[in-house]
């Protein structure tokens, strides 16, 4: 069995301190491989220095929606100038984030205005480089403005042919297969396995076998047996072992589809 952690962070505390420590355990678990998700400049330089020793654990440059104001575009070319002399494999995440925004807030339109200019900034880069999105998207359940939003800026300001996932998906069903029409990916995490995670499980019934992908989100969102607990990357394997039990999926298929997805082999 050979699984693959779309979507972790070695490069965030209490994960990075040990990460070669964390890398081990995942691989004796049968783990081959990640994608490390750049969230702040920082989280992204520490990704390339564990991808410069470790070939497996893929790089993703971006910065997460929650970060997007404390950072300005020409801040950002700056050190795309530094990212682009090295090898990564996917843009993000990026995308909207309002869930701890609030609405009544006087400069809840300049916060949430602040990360669509962001995220534009990532499509046009994630273009230009020609790769994949990984895309942070989250609200409120009685308002899904960053849902619809995000997928009507993808639809407007991205041109680029690679594909993009909605990574740890929530939000409602018709928002999904609207991603799905537009050639998205979904990505699943360890609360699939939590028992009132219906929701998240329809969700899931919802998707194309070849356009699945599974992540632990480590250091966030263990899986139910650890909930509470530091997620730890090894537990992609309890993620991985429910998807193939409990919904039947195939843990091949969802292989070859990150293998795909990411124009990358992790397993030769
Ligand atoms: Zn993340």
């Amino acid at each position: 069995m050979h699984i693959v952690d779309t979507h972790c962070h070695y490069n965030m505390e209490p994960l990075y301190k040990d990460w070669q420590t964390y890398w081990q355990k995942a691989k004796e678990h049968g783990v081959v491989g990640g994608v490390i998700a750049g969230t702040q400049t920082e989280t992204v330089n520490r990704a390339f220095v564990i991808n410069a020793k470790e070939p497996n654990l893929l790089v993703s440059v971006g910065i997460h929606p929650s970060h997007a104001h404390e950072i300005t575009p020409s801040q950002l070319d700056e050190a795309a100038k530094t990212w682009v002399t090295k090898k990564f494999h996917a843009v993000g995440e990026t995308g909207l984030d309002f869930y701890r925004l609030d609405r009544a807030s006087t400069d809840f339109d300049q916060q949430t205005n602040q990360q669509k200019m962001i995220f534009r900034w990532h499509l046009q880069f994630a273009q230009t480089h020609n790769m994949p999105l990984i895309l942070h998207v989250r609200d409120k359940a009685e308002d899904y403005d960053a849902y619809w939003e995000t997928l009507d800026i993808l639809e407007e300001a991205y041109q680029g042919t690679k594909p993009f996932v909605l990574h740890c998906a929530s939000g409602p069903a018709d928002y999904i297969q609207k991603a799905l029409v537009m050639g998205g990916y979904i990505g699943f995490d360890g609360n699939i396995t939590y028992p009132n995670a219906n929701e998240v499980r329809d969700l899931i019934k919802s998707v194309p076998a070849d356009r699945l992908l599974i992540e632990t989100d480590a250091p966030f969102l263990a899986p139910q047996t650890y909930r509470g607990q530091t997620c730890e990357p090894w537990m992609i394997v309890e993620t991985a072992k429910y998807v193939e039990k409990e919904l039947e999926l195939d843990l091949n298929q969802i292989l070859e589809n990150t293998q795909r997805f990411f124009n990358h082999s992790f397993t030769k």
